[in-house]
């Protein structure tokens, strides 16, 4: 997923770094260095950063000045985050990497080479320049996604949605590549709420979101729009892909096995669908969709209606 997440890496006196050995690369940065100076400069450095992919980056480039490597991969599930540096190698070396208990991600080194135990002793020792620059990034990571995530339904929230809608308008305009929208409302969901209950309903709800992401490649675009009601982006998709992908995400969020206190519940969707026009606004285009909704809504419900 990616979410909208901005670049935040701290502008820092690149000036200074540079006269630490550090900055872009170049042969005096890329020269050899004992364990006790890498470690001091690593501290001073890796903490200009709130942006994982720039500390981990300059983590792989550095450390190469004391162990070669040919690739890192470091991986942290809780934050749906994997990073990968340089190319493969046959052998690695992993280390989990936590802090207080809390787990902070997985780290694999890989190379042709195989490490001998004074390579691995030198990154364990440098791993741990890592533990606050990281912990930082990943909690500055986690405060601004769940700024534009709805906590229910685990789905972009409006800000996220008003954000990447822009975004996608702009790429399918530079790039003249087709841009759709589905806006997806649950049938009668009232009737679910009033027979069993608003924290049935809200269950409902988290199952249906979670059966519209069993079916989208990137769950990023998926966003929840109003109560019962879910818009989902598709970059690059023109108006006929975009129908089929509606009629999948009718018949997966219809055939999707929902229970309240073990009793099975039938649900059904209805969408609307609408095709980016050339100059057209994102607030036409998401009129268009509901327009569309009404339309499926009207003519009974649980179906796919185009806008014109
Ligand atoms: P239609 O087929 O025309 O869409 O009928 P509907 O009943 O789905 O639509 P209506 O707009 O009349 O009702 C939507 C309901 O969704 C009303 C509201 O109480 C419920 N709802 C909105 N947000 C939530 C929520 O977060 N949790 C629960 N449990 N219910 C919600
Ligand atoms: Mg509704
Ligand atoms: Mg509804």
């Amino acid at each position: 997923m990616k979410t909208p997440t901005q670049t935040n890496a701290i502008d820092f006196d690149s000036a200074k770094l540079q006269r630490l050995g550090f900055g872009q690369p170049s042969p005096l940065a890329q020269r050899p260095v004992g364990l006790a100076q890498l470690r001091q400069q690593l501290g001073l450095q890796l903490q200009t950063s709130l942006e994982p992919q720039r500390i981990l980056g300059l983590f792989f480039r550095e450390v190469q000045r004391l162990v070669p490597l040919d690739a890192m991969v470091y991986q942290h599930t809780p934050s749906d985050l994997r990073l990968e540096f340089g190319l493969r190698g046959h052998h690695s070396v992993s280390y989990s990497l936590s802090h207080e208990g809390e787990p902070m991600g997985e780290l694999v080194f890989r190379r042709n080479q195989r490490f001998n135990d004074q390579e691995q002793g030198n990154l364990e020792s440098l791993l741990s320049s890592l533990l606050y620059p990281m912990r930082n990034a990943l909690l500055y990571r986690a405060a601004t996604r769940s700024a534009l995530r709805d906590p229910l339904t685990d789905t972009g929230n409006r800000i996220a949605m008003d954000q990447t809608l822009q975004r996608e308008i702009e790429m399918a305009r530079r790039h003249t590549q087709p841009l759709s929208l589905l806006m997806l409302d649950i049938d009668h969901f009232k009737r679910i709420n009033d027979n069993h209950g608003h924290s049935a309903g809200d269950e409902v709800l988290k199952a249906v979101a979670a059966a519209i992401k069993g079916q989208l490649r990137n769950v990023d675009m998926v966003f929840r729009f109003g109560g019962e009601e879910f818009l989902i982006l598709l970059s690059n998709t023109g108006r006929d892909a975009a129908a089929m992908i509606g009629e999948r995400l009718r018949h997966a969020t219809q055939t999707h096995d929902y229970r309240v206190d073990g009793q099975p519940i039938e649900l059904t969707v209805s969408l609307g669908c609408s095709t980016l026009l050339p100059g057209e606004s994102s607030d036409s285009l998401l009129r268009r969709a509901d327009s569309a909704l009404y339309v499926a809504k009207r003519e009974g419900r649980n179906r796919l209606a185009m806008a014109g």
